[in-house]
This record gives structure tokens, sequence and C-alpha cells, in this order.
């Protein structure tokens, strides 16, 4: 397997001189740049065209996507991108335009009316569209509430947060500055009531942040007790919607009673992300909380589209101009070519599609929370032949050809594998994966060994976790 980089493809090293010489005169950067870290020469790979493409059309065939098969990578919502949103994305007018340019009046529109659309999806009353990502948006969320309390003259420092959360929850929380109070799922995987109604009682504390399906793929059914409880103590309601794929066009947030609440337009409104960015992550609030959104803030009246900058109440700046434009139109997009049918689709089909899953695989596989899911999911390594762990079934599964599922999350399932198949997959790739772990269980009883040793079909095989994360080898 070819695994050089560009570098080591590189003919006659010392061969650098074909960039011409610049004919402006250079300023001297030592007065500007500390003179350790100006560079002295810029060693370029002297690579023919021909191989410069071979290279990276083999290295982007080594890669994994959502284009070359199921991704079943649990609450990432690793679902198809339709190609027409990037067609749109890619349309001079919108990727050729500067913040600052005035006359954008199109582009101001669409930030309204994608506004609008998650409104309506969400039931909420206002919306930022400038988070750059799920967990940005939930530190967005909280500073918002945070700014309500102080703007009351309540003092609240605590907020509770369930152990069944996404793991940014009780990050952001923190960055906000709550101390977390965490409340333990019980065995059905929902909030039990009269702990929470305890944890609301001790003072001080700002509300609910609640992932909802929570990590586990369950929906709460108690979701509007949870709601009146905080309410009734004097807190405000958070809604972790980075999973809204199983919800659209069947339930929405704001009718469960939440204040707050951030989608990730990257995972249900289909964006490609996985690679580390860019995503988006608006913030979606009940009218009472409107006057504490970042600022500026966007209203249209009679001269059109206008931005506006309240200092008094709003949180303030949070990202540069609107947010990630690009994104912003890949969901509206998305939206508009579905509507309200289509999305009711997604919302169905997704939840059937897991549901599919789950009941077929725990044929095989202990299924902790054993009931209807959501989107999504977990199941464990438990009673799997010859001490299987999840780690060896993941890595055998990257031998059928296919990606694995998330795995070792959430914390509260040991040895969790966290499925979440999307609703873009057909029966056909469902049932080729419940055969592909049909078949490593029968390894694991009959050839335990090719499971340990997994992968073997890969560049390269089995890593040593541990020493890639504590002296990680980060260049060449
Ligand atoms: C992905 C996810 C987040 C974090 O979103 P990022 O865009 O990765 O910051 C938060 N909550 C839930 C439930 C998620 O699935």
């Amino acid at each position: 397997m070819d695994t050089k980089i560009i570098f080591e493809k590189s003919f006659n090293r010392s061969n650098r001189n074909f960039i011409t010489k610049m004919d402006v005169i250079a300023k001297d950067l030592t007065e500007i740049i500390p003179t350790s870290l100006i560079r002295k020469e810029l060693p370029l790979p002297n690579v023919p065209e021909v191989e410069i493409v071979r290279h990276y059309v083999n290295l982007s065939n080594k890669n994994y996507g959502v284009d070359t098969g199921i991704y079943p990578l649990g609450s990432c919502t690793m679902k198809y991108n339709p190609k027409i949103n990037e067609v749109i994305a890619r349309i001079p007018g919108f990727s050729q335009i500067h913040p600052l340019q005035e006359d954008n009046q199109g582009s101001l529109r669409i930030l309204i009316e994608l506004s609008k659309l998650l409104t309506e999806i969400t039931g909420m009353e206002g919306f930022t569209l400038q988070p750059a990502a799920g967990a940005h948006g939930e530190l967005v969320g909280l500073l918002i509430m945070k700014k309500y309390f102080e703007n009351k003259n309540i003092l609240k420092t605590k907020i509770i947060v369930p152990d069944s959360a996404h793991g940014t929850n009780p990050a952001s929380a923190k960055m906000a500055g709550f101390s977390i109070i965490e409340v333990q799922s019980n065995e059905q995987g929902e909030v039990p009531l009269d702990h929470l109604e305890y944890a609301m009682k001790q003072g001080d504390v700002a509300g609910i942040m609640l992932t909802n399906p929570n990590t586990l793929g369950v929906f709460d059914r108690n979701i509007k007790e949870i709601t009146r409880i905080v309410h009734e103590n004097g807190g405000l309601c958070y809604y972790d919607g980075a999973n809204l794929n199983p919800m659209l066009g069947v339930c929405r947030p704001g009718d469960m009673g939440f204040d707050i609440v951030h989608l990730n337009l990257h995972k249900t409104f289909s964006t490609p992300h996985g690679g580390g960015g860019p995503g988006s992550g608006p913030v979606g609030v009940i009218e009472e909380l409107i006057p504490f959104l970042p600022e500026p803030c966007l209203i249209s009246n009679k001269d059109g589209m206008i931005c506006v900058e309240r200092k008094d109440t709003s949180i303030g700046r949070i990202k540069a101009f609107w947010g990630n434009f690009g994104i912003i139109l890949r969901a509206y997009s998305y939206i508009l070519a579905l509507g309200a049918e289509g999305l009711s689709r997604v919302g169905r089909i997704s939840v059937l599609n897991a549901n599919y899953l789950r009941h077929n695989l725990k044929k095989r596989f202990h299924l902790p929370y054993d009931r209807i899911c959501k989107h999504e999911f977990v199941l464990s390594d438990k009673g799997i032949p010859n001490d299987i762990t999840t780690e060896d079934i993941a890595k055998r599964i990257l031998d059928y050809g296919i990606y694995a599922p998330t795995i070792y999350f959430p914390l509260i399932v040991n040895g969790a594998l966290m499925i979440e198949p999307t609703e873009t997959e057909t029966r056909n790739n469902l049932d080729r994966f419940i055969d592909i772990l049909f078949k490593i269980y029968d390894e694991a009883k009959e050839n335990p060994d090719i499971l340990k040793k997994a992968p073997h079909n890969t560049p390269i095989g089995r890593l040593d976790a541990v020493l890639a994360a504590r002296t990680p080898k980060l260049r060449e």
C-alpha cells in the first residue's frame, strides 16, 4: 500500500527555483514577525503534474465518506447530502460576495427566511444563525440564559445536565460559568422526575439542559413534566436539538415547553461534515428571550433588510459577520426542496430505519435499553463470546469495507456501540449491515483472533490508541 507523502515523491529536492522572484520590494519582516518564526526557505516538492494528480486522487480514494457507503456513526447524522445543495452554495452570486459589501439584500433575505423556517420547525420565536457549530450554539444559549437572569437581578450559578446528555453539554455549561448538577437517568434512560424536582429546589439553579432524544436514542416521555417542573421552580429549559432528525415534522421543542434550542444544520439539514467543519449551530428562543440574542441582528422593515445593534440587552457578538453562510444556504435549499411533507418523511424514516436495525441486531447483541428508539440506539459488548470488545468489533467492521458506529459513547453504557443509520440508507444497505454484524458475531465465537487483530484490509492496522493520543506524531 502506497502511503508516501508528497515530499517523499519529490525527484530533486534541491530544485526549488521555479517560483519567479517577486518584483516588489519585500518589507523587512523582522519588524512584524519574530525572527524565529520566519522561514528561511520554502521546500516545495518537485513532482510532475501527473504525479501530483495521482497522489491526491489516490489519497481521496482511501477516504471513506457518506458518498462511499453506510456511515452509521451514532449522534453524528452522517446522512446523504443532496448534490443540489452544493450547486446552490456554489452560485457565484452567493459564493463570491463579501459580508461588508453593500446591496446584499438577497443574501440577507436568505438569512431571514431560513430563520423563519427554523422558527416554524422548532416552535421558537426568534433565531440567530451566527453560531459556528453545535457546541458554540450551546454556549450562546447558555449565555442568553445567564444574561436573562442577570437582567432580572436573580443570581443563578448552577444548571442541571442529565448523565445521558451529549458530552458537549456539561463542557458548554462550564464555559458559560455554571456549575453542573448531574442527574442520573433511570432504567428507562429517562430523567427521574423526583430527582429533577429535588435538584431544582437546591437554589440558584438556572434550569435544565436536555439532549432529546438523548444519547441512548431515547425520547423522554415525561418531557412536558420536565419543563413544567423546571418552570415552576423558576428555571429555563434548554433543548439540545443537534439531532433533530427524528423530530422533523413530528414534534417541536417549543410545544414541549422549551425556551432555548440549538440545531446542528450540518447534521439535520444535510451539510457534509466530519472533517472538522465548517458547521452551523443556530439558536432559537422564545419571545421573552429575543432581546438577548447575539448582535448584530437582522430585521426587515420598509427600507429592506437591515441589521440592528442592541447593546443594552444582547449577549454581544459571538462570530464574525453572519455565521457560516455556505452551510446556511445548504440548509435553506434542503428545507425548500423537501418541503413540509418531505421533512416529516425524514423524521419518520430515520426512526423506522433505526428501529429496523435495533430489532434485528438485538437478536445477537446486548441492547441495554430495550425500547422503541428514535434515530439511533446503543448496543453493548456484554456477552459477546471470547471477551471480544466493542473496539474489536468496530475494527473488524472496517475489514468489510464500511464505516464503524460510534464506540464507547455514551459513557453510561459500558462498551457502547452507538448506531445511527439515518433515513437515507435503503433497506438493502440496512440488511447488509445486519449481515456483517452477524458474521462478526459468528467470528467472535469461532475465530476470535481475527477480531482481536483487526483491521486486516486497511492501509494501516490497529493503532496503539494510547500512544497516538499521548505522543502524537503530527508532522513529517
Ligand atoms: C454533535 C452534537 C453536539 C455538538 O455539535 P458540534 O457541531 O460537534 O459542536 C451537541 N449535541 C449533540 C446531541 C450532538 O449530537
